[in-house]
C-alpha cells in the first residue's frame, strides 16, 4: 500500500490527464526559447520536461549540460507559466534541482533498477514535499518499479506518479523498448490512485510511433503522456530519432 496525493491536489493546477513535453536534453537557452515559442503558438503542455543530467549507457556521449541548465527553466516559466520537471539520479541532483525551484522530479529507468540509488534520493528528500515521478526499470520487473515507489512513499513523498517507458528486450521488435502494457496495468491495479503516464518517445524510439502508442495508452486508461519535443529534432544532441517538433506534438495531442 502507498499513500497517494491526487494530481489535482499537487498545488500545480494540474488536471488528471497530464501532458508533459520538452526536449530529451536541455542543450542551450536558445533551444529552450524556440521550443517554448512553438508550444506557445501550439499546444501548451501541463508540464515542461528537460534532461539536465543524462545517465548514458556508454561514456563519451552527451552527459547533459548539468546545473547550468537549471537556470533555463526560468525561460519556460516566463513564457508558459507551467511547472518544470527534470531527472534526478543522486542526492546532489536532488539538492541542486530543489535549489533551482524545479517543481517536479523524475527518477529515470536506469536509476529505478538500483535500490541504493533510489534510497539515496529518498534520503535527500526527507522532509521535502515535492512530487516525484518514477519511470519503470529498464528490465520488466514490477517489484523494482513498485519498490522505488514504496521507498519514496516511506520517505514521506505522497505526490507520486509512475512513468511507463517500456522495457529492454533481446527480441527484435518495432519498438525501442517493448511496451509490455500488462506491467503498467498491473501497477494500476495494485495502486489505483497512482497516476500512470505513458512515455511513447522511449517506447517507440521513432517519431512515427508516438501517435499510435499515445492512442493506445489513452485507450488503456493511462493518465497522461510524456512526449520528447524539440525545435529541430534531427539535430538533437540525444534521442534525435524519437523527438517531434512542437507543431507535430500539437497535432498528435489534437488527434487523440
Ligand atoms: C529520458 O527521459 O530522456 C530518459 C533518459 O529516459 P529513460 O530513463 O526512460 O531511458
Ligand atoms: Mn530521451
Amino acid at each position: 500500500m502507498i499513500e497517494i496525493t491526487k494530481i489535482q491536489d499537487w498545488g500545480l493546477g494540474l488536471k488528471k490527464k497530464l501532458v508533459i513535453a520538452g526536449p530529451c536534453s536541455a542543450e542551450t537557452p536558445e533551444q529552450i526559447e524556440k521550443i517554448v515559442a512553438g508550444m506557445k503558438s501550439g499546444y501548451k503542455p501541463d508540464v515542461f520536461r528537460a534532461g539536465i543530467w543524462l545517465p548514458r549507457t556508454r561514456p563519451g556521449t552527451l552527459e547533459g549540460v548539468g546545473a547550468e541548465g537549471l537556470k533555463w527553466t526560468e525561460i519556460v516559466r516566463e513564457a508558459l507559466d507551467i511547472p518544470v520537471t527534470v531527472e534526478v539520479a543522486n542526492a546532489k541532483h536532488v539538492e541542486e534541482a530543489l535549489k533551482a525551484n524545479v517543481d517536479i522530479l523524475w527518477v529515470g529507468a536506469r536509476t529505478t533498477v538500483n535500490p541504493f540509488s533510489v534510497q539515496e534520493i529518498c534520503d535527500a528528500l526527507k522532509g521535502v514535499d515535492v512530487p516525484v515521478m518514477v519511470k519503470n526499470p529498464i528490465n520488466p520487473d514490477l517489484a523494482l518499479w513498485k519498490g522505488a515507489l514504496e521507498r519514496l512513499n516511506k520517505a514521506g513523498i505522497t505526490k507520486l506518479a509512475a512513468i511507463h517507458r517500456g522495457f529492454s528486450s533481446i527480441m527484435k521488435s518495432q519498438y525501442r523498448n517493448n511496451p509490455e502494457w500488462d506491467y503498467a496495468l498491473r501497477l494500476k491495479e495494485e495502486f489505483p490512485d497512482l497516476p500512470i503516464i505513458c512515455d511513447p518517445s522511449h517506447i517507440g524510439g521513432s517519431r512515427d510511433l508516438i501517435e499510435p502508442i499515445s492512442q493506445q495508452a489513452y485507450n488503456l486508461g493511462l493518465d497522461g503522456l510524456m512526449i520528447e519535443t524539440h525545435n529541430e529534432p534531427d539535430t538533437a544532441w540525444s534521442d534525435a530519432k524519437q523527438q517531434v517538433t512542437p507543431a507535430r506534438f500539437t497535432e498528435i495531442i489534437n488527434n487523440l
